[in-house]
C-alpha cells in the first residue's frame, strides 16, 4: 500500500461529529454513515485532486447521465478494529482490482491505484473512531462511482463522481435461510456485466426476488441464463456446497461475481487439508445430492454476512432441507474472522493496516 508522503489528500473536517448519535448495540448496517466521505471527480480527461469532506448531499443536475442510462458502480469492503486496537481495511488490493475490470465493463475511466488506496486508508484514518470493536462489526467501506455527464443524449459520459463512505456495520448472524432455484428469471448471461458490480445488476435482481419472497423463500439461487442447469450464485453471494465432504463452489466466469470472500474462504479451506473443487454444480446434482444426503451444507459467501447458511432449498416445487450440522461453514468463517480480529497471525497478508 502506499505510503502517506507519495499522495496529498486535502481534509475538510466537520464542524461537530455524529458519533454520540450512534446506537452501538444496535447496529444495522444502512442506518449510519460515519462524519466523512471522499469525493473525487473526473472530466475533462483527468483525475482531479480527491478530497475529504464532511458526509453530505451531492447536487445533481435531472439530465444527470448515470439516473438515465446507468453507468454506475460500486464496490463494497470492510475495516476491522483488532484485539490490541490496530485497524486495518480487509484486501483493499483485491477490491480495487475488481473495480478496474468493472470501470472497463462499463466505459468507465478508472481511478488511479495508488491515490485509491491511499484515499481509502485516509478515510479510514480520519473516521476511525467510527471502526467499532466488538467482535464481528466492522465498518463497511463503499467506494461508488457514477456518471455525471448532462448532455442528454444515450452516450458514454465523460464525467464522473467517484466517493467513497463508511458505514459502522454490527455483528451479523445469519438465520439459517430458505432459498429457491431460480429457474425463469436470470441475474447474468454469458457475455453479460454479470462479473462487474454495475448498479443495473441489482435493479433487475429485484423482481424475481420479491416473487421468490412472496412464494416464501429469503433468496434466490440463480442458475446460468441459457439452460438454467446449473447453479451460479445465491443473491449477491457466492454458493459454496459441501458434497461428499468436499467443498465445491462454481467456476468463476463473466456471468460470476469474483467475490473476495469466495476466495479468502478457499484459501483457508485449502490451508486447512480440505478437498476443494472449482466445477460447474447442475441442479440434478443437487437434487440428487439433498435426496441422498451427499450433500450436507451449502452456504453463501459475501463480504455482508461473511458466510450465509442455507436450510431450505426449493427445487421447481419441492423443498428439501439440510442440517447444517457439523458446520463447514461457520468454521471457515470463524478461522476467517480470527484473522480479521487479529487472534490469528495474518500469514496471507489481509489485512493492510491503517
Ligand atoms: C459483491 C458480490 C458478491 C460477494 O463479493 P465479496 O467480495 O465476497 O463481498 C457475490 N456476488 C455478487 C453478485 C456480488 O455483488
Amino acid at each position: 500500500m502506499a505510503t502517506t508522503s507519495e499522495f496529498y489528500i486535502p481534509v475538510k473536517r466537520a464542524h461537530k461529529s455524529r458519533l454520540n448519535e450512534v446506537y452501538w448495540d444496535k447496529l444495522e448496517l444502512g442506518t449510519y454513515t460515519s462524519d466523512h466521505m471522499l469525493v473525487w471527480d473526473y472530466s475533462d480527461g483527468w483525475w482531479h485532486t480527491p478530497e475529504i469532506q464532511p458526509f453530505g448531499p451531492f447536487t445533481i443536475l435531472p439530465t444527470t447521465l448515470a439516473l438515465h442510462y446507468g453507468q454506475t458502480i460500486f464496490e463494497g469492503m470492510k475495516a476491522f478494529r483488532a484485539e490490541g486496537g490496530g485497524v486495518h481495511i480487509f484486501r483493499p488490493d483485491r477490491h480495487y482490482e475488481r473495480l478496474v475490470r468493472t470501470t472497463e465493463r462499463m466505459c468507465m475511466p478508472t481511478p488511479p491505484a495508488g491515490l485509491f488506496l491511499e484515499g481509502l486508508r485516509r478515510l479510514v484514518e480520519v473516521d476511525k473512531d467510527w471502526v467499532p470493536g466488538q467482535t464481528g462489526t466492522s465498518l463497511y467501506l463503499r467506494p461508488m462511482m457514477f456518471a455525471t455527464g448532462t448532455q442528454l443524449t444515450v452516450r458514454v459520459s465523460d464525467s464522473y463522481r467517484f466517493a467513497i463512505l463508511c458505514l459502522p456495520a454490527g455483528a451479523y448472524f445469519s438465520r439459517p435461510l430458505r432459498v429457491k432455484i431460480e429457474r425463469h428469471f436470470v441475474r447474468a448471461v454469458r457475455g453479460g456485466t454479470g462479473y462487474a458490480k454495475c448498479g443495473g445488476n441489482y435493479g433487475g435482481a429485484f423482481y424475481p426476488t420479491q416473487q421468490a419472497k412472496a412464494e416464501g423463500y429469503d433468496q434466490v439461487i440463480w442458475t446460468d441464463g441459457i439452460e438454467h442447469r446449473h447453479i451460479e450464485e445465491m443473491g449477491m453471494m457466492n454458493i459454496f456446497c459441501v458434497i461428499n465432504g468436499a467443498l465445491v463452489t462454481p467456476p468463476l466466469g463473466d456471468t460470476l461475481l469474483d467475490g473476495i470472500t469466495r476466495d479468502s474462504l478457499l484459501t483457508l479451506a485449502l490451508d486447512m487439508g480440505m478437498t476443494v473443487e472449482e466445477r460447474q454444480i447442475s441442479v440434478d446434482e443437487l437434487r440428487e445430492g439433498l435426496e441422498r444426503h451427499t450433500i450436507t451444507e451449502v452456504f453463501g459467501a459475501g463480504t455482508a454476512a461473511v458466510v450465509a447458511p442455507i436450510e431450505t432449498i426449493g427445487i421447481d416445487g419441492i423443498n428439501y432441507s439440510l442440517t447444517n450440522a457439523e458446520s463447514i461453514g461457520s468454521s471457515l468463517k470463524e478461522e476467517l474472522d480470527a484473522i480479521r480480529y487479529g487472534r490469528r497471525p495474518d500469514k496471507y497478508g489481509w489485512n493492510s493496516y491503517i
